[in-house]
């Protein structure tokens, strides 16, 4: 038998899920995902004995819990000889009170049921994965790990909206979000970037969701998502920065009801709402559809002027990163942000940008961009092996391998 770590990260529609062997650090043992939850659920196995296989299932097992329960049978079926130790999960909000991953129990369970009211769309997903873990194996520990813990590290003006102070005192704040990616990001850029990933590096999370980070010495200074991952950035379906004006205008002038302005805003806008088309970059890269030239365009514009602030925050620029879904596998987008970003004197390399190679700027660009691929279950089963699953010499050599990796 060998021992593992189960991952699982539970989002609105989809859940992933992979295995870790507790004795090696480096890439799963089992993947598997979900997706399509609430529609037409399709399981896929992405590694293991079953890679490859792809099964629909039935149309009535709509939420998380039952489908992860179905998942935990699957993966002892296809892979008998593991056994799960221990557990991580991604939990998307850990408001004021986590600022690094927590060992699961009572007070942590109840703290984290409390922000469930911040990520609506999110926390109560986080909680089904980890209540169908309790109920499959009572006996193992369970490591909570945050999306905005990486962001605590900003300066109090970086979190704060311009509202009366009592809000503020109250967790209305700025957290920001897509944390364990980041984290994943500033825990490699040394073997990029070298000691230059000290410097001033700006990292731009594209995927379906999408927000971007200034980090100084690989920590969080800011960030474009805010109270909510509705914020900042142009996203597949999310609008992200809006004048709070307009949902005003939504809610009083045009009678619309809190959650046709919510579901609008979440579900309707973004790629998806400005094309009328998809919520796909790849579907609008190939259409001739003007609207989807439009979107493109909106979508670059947006991250060009968010990304120029944060270089003002910064007060300048050494790096620049790309990741997730667009920011891994986009070439004609990174060019043209690259483009816009050429008063930094950024310089691509076509050819280095066409195969998506790690660095992709020219040797005479004054700062280098690099194509990360984001890891946020490999960041998830690192904490969960320190926290759940090591010795006190062992937790120590895992905290000095990640501040050199
Ligand atoms: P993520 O949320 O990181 O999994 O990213 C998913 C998104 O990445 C998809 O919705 C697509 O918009 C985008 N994507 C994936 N592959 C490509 C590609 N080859 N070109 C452009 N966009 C892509």
């Amino acid at each position: 038998m060998t021992d593992v770590i189960l991952v699982i990260n539970c989002g609105s529609s989809s859940i992933k899920a992979a295995a870790y062997a507790v004795e090696e650090r480096p890439a799963p043992v089992w993947k598997g995902n979900i997706t399509g939850i609430g529609s037409a659920p399709v399981y896929r196995a992405l590694s293991g004995t079953a890679a490859g296989e792809r099964m629909a299932l039935a149309t009535d097992m709509t939420t998380h819990r039952s489908l992860i329960h179905w998942m935990l049978e699957r993966l002892g079926q296809e892979m008998p000889s593991l056994r799960v130790v221990a557990a991580g999960h991604r939990v998307v909000h850990g408001g004021r009170h986590f600022d690094a991953p927590a060992l699961i129990d009572d007070t942590v369970l109840e703290t984290i049921q409390g922000l469930s009211d911040l990520a609506p769309g999110h926390q109560p997903h986080n909680l089904s994965g980890i209540h169908a873990i309790a109920e499959a194996w009572p006996e193992i520990p369970q490591v909570a790990c945050f999306d905005t813990a990486f962001h605590r590290t900003q300066p109090r003006v970086a979190q704060l909206f311009a509202l009366p102070r009592h809000f503020a005192d109250e967790g209305v704040l700025r957290y920001g979000f897509h944390g364990l990616s980041y984290e994943y990001i500033a825990s490699v850029l040394p073997r990029h970037a070298g000691s230059q990933a000290n410097g001033r590096f700006i990292v731009a999370h594209l995927g379906n969701g999408a927000s971007l980070c200034a980090m100084q010495e690989g920590r969080s200074v800011a960030t474009t998502m805010g109270f909510t991952a509705l914020d900042g950035l142009m996203m597949g379906k999310r609008c992200g920065d809006l004048d709070p004006g307009v949902i005003m205008h939504l809610l009083r002038d045009r009678g619309m009801s809190v959650d046709e302005v919510y579901h609008l805003i979440r579900r309707e806008s973004g790629l998806l709402g400005v094309s009328g088309i998809s919520n796909d970059m790849r579907d609008l890269l190939e259409s001739d559809d003007p609207r989807a030239q439009e979107a493109i365009e909106l979508f670059v514009h947006r991250i060009v002027s968010q990304l120029g602030a944060l270089v003002a925050q910064l007060g300048g620029l050494d790096g620049l990163v790309f990741t997730a879904g667009i920011g891994e596998r986009s070439a004609p987008i990174r060019e043209r942000i690259a483009a816009r970003l050429a008063w930094l004197g950024v310089r691509l390399d076509p050819a280095a940008n066409a195969e998506g190679a790690s660095c992709i700027s020219t040797t005479d660009s004054a700062l280098p961009v690099f194509v990360i691929p984001t890891d946020e279950e490999g960041v998830i089963a690192a904490h969960t092996r320190t926290l759940a699953c090591a010795t006190p010499r062992a937790q120590r050599r895992e905290r000095e391998a990640l501040a050199c990796s």
